[in-house]
């Protein structure tokens, strides 16, 4: 079951705070979560239904 846990996680796993919310996505139909010290990035497509994650932000 960790797969589905890592689905919903709001808090980074490197440093465990909570994740910001990019919202100047939304025209885009994707959200983007990234944390403050940007060791971790989640977007989420809605349209997909996907979630696509990153360890690191470039
Ligand atoms: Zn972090």
């Amino acid at each position: 079951m960790n797969f589905l846990k890592r689905l919903f996680i709001d808090k980074c796993p490197t440093c465990n705070k909570v994740l910001n919310t990019n919202k100047s996505s939304f025209l885009k139909a994707k959200v983007i979560k990234t944390c403050p010290e940007n060791h971790y990035q989640k977007e989420f497509h809605p349209a997909l239904e996907t979630y696509i994650e990153s360890d690191k932000v470039s």
